[in-house]
């Protein structure tokens, strides 16, 4: 349970970050959510940020330990896709993917560890995909970054294990949101046809792991990569 603790979502208006918020407000957490555009669930309190842009993730955290105190928890969840082969990708696509998964990720840690440095106790939670480590065609730029957030937890856990602060990866399969609901009908029943479970899964299936993950009974796992995608990417 995550009761009293100070929770940021990054893309909390939406799909799985908005299931992560509610988790976390049904937990009697306090709760802020990062949105570009729309409002987080009831509870929480939504500040604006690109996670593009240092400035402006450094002002919504400001905002955000203003109002509710320093940040013990972060999930790092802001995403986007720009799917298409490699020989059709551009520079701007590969490099808009990998700034926003990526690279937000970094620039959210990087402003959150302060807080968690200071209070030796600390949750970072980066939303990466069973993509990141099982590939995929037409997402060179999507599987890259979200590889690269495994590397990124594992160094941080060496860096800052330490001090109470544990750093995670949790890696969805296909879940029902925005980003799959634009994927063409056929293309989502090919995928189900490999997922063991048979199904995509709901958004709040990877809000409990989520939570767990920042729990207390979570305290000695640091540097894993949790898997939720009903055993797509087993073994890998
Ligand atoms: P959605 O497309 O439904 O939502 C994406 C969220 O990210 C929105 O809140 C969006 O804000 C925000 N976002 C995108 N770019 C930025 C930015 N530059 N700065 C701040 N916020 C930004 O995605 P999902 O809920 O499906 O995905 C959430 C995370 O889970 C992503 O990291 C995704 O890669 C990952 N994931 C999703 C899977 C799925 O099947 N859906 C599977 C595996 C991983 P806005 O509304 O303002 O655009």
């Amino acid at each position: 349970m995550s009761s009293g603790r100070v929770v940021v979502v990054t893309g909390g208006n939406r799909g799985i970050g908005r299931a992560i918020a509610e988790r976390f407000v049904a937990q009697g957490a306090k709760v802020a959510v990062t949105a570009r555009s729309g409002e987080g669930p009831a509870g929480t309190l939504t500040v604006r940020a690109d996670v593009t842009d240092a400035k402006s993730v450094d002002l919504a955290f400001a905002e955000i330990e203003r109002e509710l105190g320093p940040i013990e928890v972060v999930v790092a969840n802001a995403g986007i896709t720009k799917d298409t082969l490699l020989l059709r990708m551009s520079e701007e696509d590969f490099d808009s993917v990998v700034a926003t998964n990526l690279g937000g990720a970094f620039r959210v840690v990087k402003r959150a560890s302060k807080g968690m440095l200071k209070a030796r106790w600390g949750r970072v939670i980066l939303i990466s995909s069973v993509v990141g480590l099982y590939g995929s065609a037409g997402q060179i730029n999507y599987a890259s970054s979200k590889s690269g957030l495994v590397g990124f937890a594992r160094s941080l856990t060496r860096e800052l294990g330490s001090r109470g602060i544990t750093a995670n990866v949790v890696a969805p399969g296909f879940i029902e949101t925005d980003m799959t609901a634009a994927l063409p009908d056929e293309t989502q029943a090919e995928y189900k046809r490999n997922i063991p479970a048979g199904r995509f899964a709901t958004a709040d299936e990877v809000a409990g792991v989520v939570s767990w993950i920042a729990s207390d009974d979570a305290a000695y796992i640091s540097g894993a990569v949790i898997p939720v995608d009903g055993g797509l990417g087993m073994g890998h």
